[in-house]
């Protein structure tokens, strides 16, 4: 079954892991994916997997299209949103926002410049499109699906990751403080919050670390980035049509 059949959905941080394989997933469920990435050629990279063009001019007919943008820039944001609309002639009825980045140091050493990076993308970022996507709808009359990728680590601290820490916190106010602003308006907003997903991020945790991680996670493993993408799909559809300012946990059980 097609749960996404007529739908738009504009994925950030699509070049890799978790956005990636979130853009996979939506598209077989029969969205058209906008995929956007800083790094234009993984976001070209990921709409070449699902058949698209590869580039923002797309053909008529709407297959999916990739677009450039860095989620920290409120005029790139402005663009993209821009940009999205002119190629497919409607705002996005799905915004996933999965950019991310980290740069771990203990407190006590933690320059401003690692608080502000981090803070700037992983926070400002989805405040960026949240507010540009839900202007774009409620401007429109269009009714959305609003998806904000935070992290358990937003819930319970991790070590080396204050900033990390803090902006995934944000996260999760932020999107329960627009669930109850856009519900009116017919947009849902929810926050997902991976454990330890296997992708190009955590590859640069030592190993050591990941498999004390893993020793304390019920289900014995971490996740993959497509158990991320099955959980965005479905608040993305209308099997959770009544569920907003929600904050689902994929951990696999860790940190109950
Ligand atoms: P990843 O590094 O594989 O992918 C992140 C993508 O975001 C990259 O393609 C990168 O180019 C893009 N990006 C970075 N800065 C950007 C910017 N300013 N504008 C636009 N795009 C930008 O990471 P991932 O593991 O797939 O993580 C995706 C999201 O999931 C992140 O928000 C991350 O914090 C979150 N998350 C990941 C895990 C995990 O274990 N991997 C756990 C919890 C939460």
């Amino acid at each position: 079954q097609l749960r996404l059949r007529s739908a738009l959905a504009l994925v950030t941080g699509a070049g890799s892991g978790i956005g990636r394989a979130v853009s996979v997933r939506l598209a077989r469920e029969g969205a058209t994916v906008a995929a956007c990435d800083l790094d234009r050629a993984a976001a070209c990279e990921t709409v070449w997997l699902l058949g698209g063009q590869g580039s923002e001019e797309v053909a008529p007919g709407g297959t999916h299209a990739a677009f450039q943008a860095d989620v920290s820039e409120a005029g790139s944001v402005r663009r993209l949103l821009e940009q999205v609309q002119a190629c497919f002639s409607r705002p996005p009825s799905v915004v996933v926002s999965c950019a991310g980045i980290t740069r771990d140091e203990v407190l006590l050493r933690m320059s401003e410049d690692d608080w502000d990076k981090v803070i700037a993308v992983n926070l400002k970022g989805i405040f960026l499109v949240t507010q540009a996507a839900a202007q774009a709808l409620v401007s429109s009359g269009c009714h959305g699906s609003i998806i904000n990728i935070s992290s358990i680590v937003g819930k319970v601290g991790n070590m080396g990751q204050t900033n990390y820490a803090a902006s995934k916190a944000g996260v999760i106010g932020l999107t329960q403080t627009a669930a109850r602003e856009l519900g009116r308006h017919g947009i849902r907003c929810n926050s997902v919050l991976p454990g330890f997903i296997t992708t190009p991020m955590t590859q640069k945790v030592p190993q050591k670390v990941l498999d004390k991680v893993i020793g304390i996670i019920p289900m014995g493993h971490m996740g993959d980035p497509e158990d991320v993408a099955d959980v965005v799909a479905f608040l993305a559809s209308e099997d959770s049509g009544y569920i907003t300012g929600a904050s689902v946990e994929v951990t696999g059980g860790l940190f109950m």
